[in-house]
Parts: structure tokens; C-alpha cells; sequence
């Protein structure tokens, strides 16, 4: 059996139609094929890199056709040399025939650029890579290491095959800072806007935003540290289910608030949403945290319970203390917790000192001193929980830790081996939050605005 395919160019004005072979498919004629029916990926992708060739040959001759002409007269210019110009897609590598034209009309003496040449398709194609394919690679790059990114686009498309993980990093890291870019814009243009008085009237429900960081391992020690600090927020909105995750490495930045408002305004809650931000009162967000127009700050509950938590722990095993002091003294904790639970942390630090008296617990370097620390340091972001949580408001950040699982882990420390640098860290955290907020394909349709390209549904050969 041999089966040709074969393309025809339509006709158009002057041009006639054309028919062009793309490729022949032989097969032995068996009895039971052992091989399975149908056409072999490698078939597949061999078929479509020449229907590329086809489709982008012709695409170049029609470019050379409308701009190779004096500005001013229309005149075709005249050639000086032709050179191949390589264009990475999908399909693979597509060598083009890019001319280089004198800019001097033959004709009137106009000159049609500022140099002697003029290469119109090189300076038409400012990248030499298919939109599609950087955006094929942002994708898998973004769920899995690039040495497997690299592996699964090999075996699945015509343009693996010549594609190195070196080049998927670097297309990626592109890709990240471009919309890194983007970020400080919109954080510089949310740094205009949310002057005082442009505020509008507070509407709808609260939004939380919960913060936490995430660290990742270094290449090598930057400002004495081996670890890298990653801010990741989560968005919860109480009438979508979808939530929005954001994150970045960018080292510190005291107006990173504004970051995190910009991305707000991005997705869609405007300066009229009341935001409420839940954090665990670390000094990795400090700044993250300071939003302008964020409505109120909610210290996290399952931290403060964490921290009374510990406190109980280290009072068994308090040296010096009989079995019925102890019991006093884990009431006396589990009351505090209990007070602080009802917005009374006056009462509540009130009862903390007290168990220090009777701990010997002085200063602030024992469980009961760092506890007091801790609650007397974010005493302005504590509330009343019970009413809170009576009322169906978050009272945890617990969201956004696993948000810093998701987003950083699974990504950017699997088996802790993997290493960073803050800027190439910072580029993938761009690409893989815009991967899972889904906002990619957007984003690539916004840069590279697609014209036209509609595939006529053809009816498949009748077999009657
Ligand atoms: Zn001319």
C-alpha cells in the first residue's frame, strides 16, 4: 500500500495553484499486522515537518512579496545576497529563505532604511522561536524539571529531538522575566494609584490573602545564607472556589506590599474589595504583608496554637516542680490559650506573665518569654477569633503553607537536591504560578496576538 499525501497552495490574483507532494507512507501488504494499524508517531511527525517546510516557504515567498518594495515607489528592490535563517517550532526546525535587499530604489534613489541593506524577514522576526513552542516548553517546564521537560518533548514532538534542557532553561528564564518585568510595572503603576485619596468605597465581601514563605536551596551562600526566601500568597475568594497563588523570589524589597496589591488588581479585586491578610507574623513577609489598602491584618491561629503547644510541652518537663504545680500551671496555659481564642489578650499576657513568676521563667530567652515575645510583637493583628470564626472568616494562613508545599516544593526542592540562583528561581516561580493560575495561554495570546489562523473544518473522505 502507498498512500501520497499531498498540499495544494490555492490560487490567489496572479498566482496560480500549485500541488505539492509533503510525503509517501509505504506499507507491506500482511496478513495480520504485528506492528498495529494506522500511522507511527515518527510517520506523524515527519509528515508534519514537511507540510511546515510547505506552509513556511510559502508564508516567506507571500512576506518577500508585500515587503521587499520601495517605501516610495512601490518598485521591488533589488537582491544582494540570500542567506537560511533557522526557526525553532513545534514541528522542528525550519531553515527560511531570508534575503538581504538594497535599501536604495533602482528606480527613484529612495532609501527604504538606514543601512545600504535591508533584511526584512530577520528584522521582522525579532525571535526566532514559535510563540507555541516557548509556550509548550513554559508549560511542562513549570510541572517538572527541565531534564524532563526536555525527555517528554523529545519523545512527544518533531522539535524535541534538536532541543537541549540548556535550552529549555533559557527560554523558560526568558519568559520569567518578562513577566517579572511586568510585575514591578504593575507594581509601579499600583504604587500611583492607590494614593489615599483615590480610594473608592469599600463593597462586597472580604477577600483573605494569606502569606507565608517557603525557602529553597542556593548554589552558592548569597549574603552569608545557603537558603533562599520565597513569598508565596494565596488569594480566597468567598464566592469563586478557584484561588490564585502567587510567588516570588526577589529579595528584599520594602514595597513588596505593592506587589501583592498589583496582583490582586490583576486578577480582578479592585481597591473597592475589603482584603483581609492572614500571616504567621514572620519577619520573611514583614514587608509582604504591608499592603495599602489591605482593610485588616489577622495574626494566624493555628501558629498561636502552635506556640501555646509548644509551651505545654516544656512545662513537663520543668525541673524543680511537683506533679500539682505542673497541673496548675497547664491550666493556667490552656486558660491564656482559651483567652486570647475570645480577643482578651490583655487577660491573656495578664496570665502568661503570672506562670513566669511561678516558672522562674524571667526573660525572654525560655518557651514562656519567646510566647510573650511573639504575642506582645504582633499584639496589633490579634482579634477575636471565636467572633471571627462564628462569623465564617478565616482565622489561619494554613492555605498559604500549602500553598508554599505546592508552588515551591513540589517544584523547586524535590529530593533536595535541586539548587537556585535567586533571579532563575524568581523567572520559574513567574512561569509555573502563571501555568497554575492558568493565566499562560493569556499571557502568550497578549505578547503574540494571533491573526486569523482558522482551520476550516474539511468533511473527511466519504467511504461509501
Ligand atoms: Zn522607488
Amino acid at each position: 500500500m502507498r498512500v501520497s499525501v499531498q498540499a495544494c497552495i490555492e490560487g490567489e490574483g496572479e498566482r496560480p495553484s500549485r500541488i505539492i507532494t509533503v510525503g509517501v507512507i509505504e506499507r507491506d501488504d500482511e496478513f495480520a499486522p504485528s506492528s498495529g494499524l494506522g500511522l507511527f508517531m515518527s510517520e506523524t511527525k515527519a509528515l508534519l515537518k514537511q507540510l511546515q517546510t510547505v506552509f513556511v516557504d510559502e508564508q516567506v515567498d507571500r512576506f518577500f512579496d508585500v515587503s521587499a518594495h520601495c517605501l516610495s515607489c512601490q518598485t521591488p528592490l533589488g537582491i544582494k545576497d540570500t542567506k537560511r535563517l533557522v526557526y525553532r517550532t513545534v514541528f522542528g526546525k525550519a531553515s527560511l529563505r531570508s534575503s538581504l535587499y538594497y535599501s536604495v530604489c533602482s528606480t527613484c534613489g529612495f532609501c527604504s532604511g538606514d543601512k545600504s541593506t535591508v533584511s526584512p524577514l530577520s528584522h521582522a522576526l525579532a525571535e526566532r522561536v514559535h510563540p507555541q513552542w516557548t509556550w509548550l516548553q513554559c508549560r511542562y517546564a513549570s510541572v517538572m524539571s527541565y531534564r524532563l521537560a526536555q525527555i517528554y518533548l523529545r519523545d512527544a514532538f518533531a522539535g524535541g529531538t534538536e532541543l537541549p534542557s540548556s535550552s529549555v532553561k533559557a527560554n523558560v528564564r526568558a519568559v520569567g522575566e518578562r513577566l517579572e518585568k511586568e510585575a514591578q510595572r504593575a507594581k509601579w503603576a499600583a504604587a500611583k494609584a492607590t494614593a489615599p485619596r483615590n480610594r473608592p468605597a469599600l463593597t462586597g465581601l472580604p477577600v483573605s490573602l494569606q502569606i507565608d514563605a517557603g525557602y529553597i536551596k542556593a548554589t552558592r551562600p548569597l549574603e552569608g545564607n545557603r537558603w533562599i526566601p520565597v513569598v508565596v500568597s494565596k488569594i480566597f475568594r468567598p464566592a469563586t472556589p478557584h484561588t490564585h497563588a502567587h510567588a516570588y523570589a526577589s529579595g528584599p524589597d520594602p514595597r513588596q506590599g505593592l506587589r501583592q496589591q498589583a496582583f490582586l488588581q490583576s486578577i480582578g479585586i479592585g481597591p473597592e474589595v475589603p482584603v483581609t491578610v492572614l500571616c504567621d507574623g514572620g519577619d520573611d513577609i514583614g514587608f509582604a504583608c504591608k499592603l495599602p489598602w489591605a482593610t485588616a491584618r489577622v495574626l494566624d491561629w493555628f501558629h498561636i496554637g502552635m506556640k501555646f503547644e509548644h509551651l505545654l510541652m516544656s512545662l513537663q518537663g520543668l525541673q524543680g516542680a511537683d506533679p500539682y504545680a505542673k497541673d496548675d500551671m497547664r491550666r493556667c496555659v490552656i486558660r491564656a490559650k482559651w483567652l486570647l481564642w475570645h480577643g482578651q489578650q490583655g487577660r491573656c499576657l495578664e496570665r502568661l506573665e503570672a506562670l513566669r513568676r511561678d516558672t522562674g521563667w524571667a526573660g525572654p530567652r525560655n518557651p514562656s518569654g519567646r510566647l510573650v515575645r511573639y504575642l506582645r510583637g504582633c499584639s496589633k493583628y490579634l482579634v477575636n477569633y471565636q467572633q471571627r470564626r462564628a462569623q465564617g472568616l478565616p482565622i489561619s494562613s494554613a492555605g498559604a503553607e500549602s500553598a508554599v508545599d505546592y508552588v515551591v516544593g513540589q517544584r523547586m526542592k524535590r529530593n533536595g537536591h535541586m539548587r537556585w540562583t535567586r533571579e532563575g528561581a524568581n523567572a520559574l516561580l513567574q512561569v509555573r504560578c502563571a501555568a497554575l493560575n492558568g493565566h499562560d495561554i493569556g499571557n502568550f495570546k497578549r505578547w503574540y496576538p494571533p491573526n486569523g489562523g482558522v482551520v476550516r473544518e474539511v468533511a473527511a473522505a466519504t467511504t461509501s
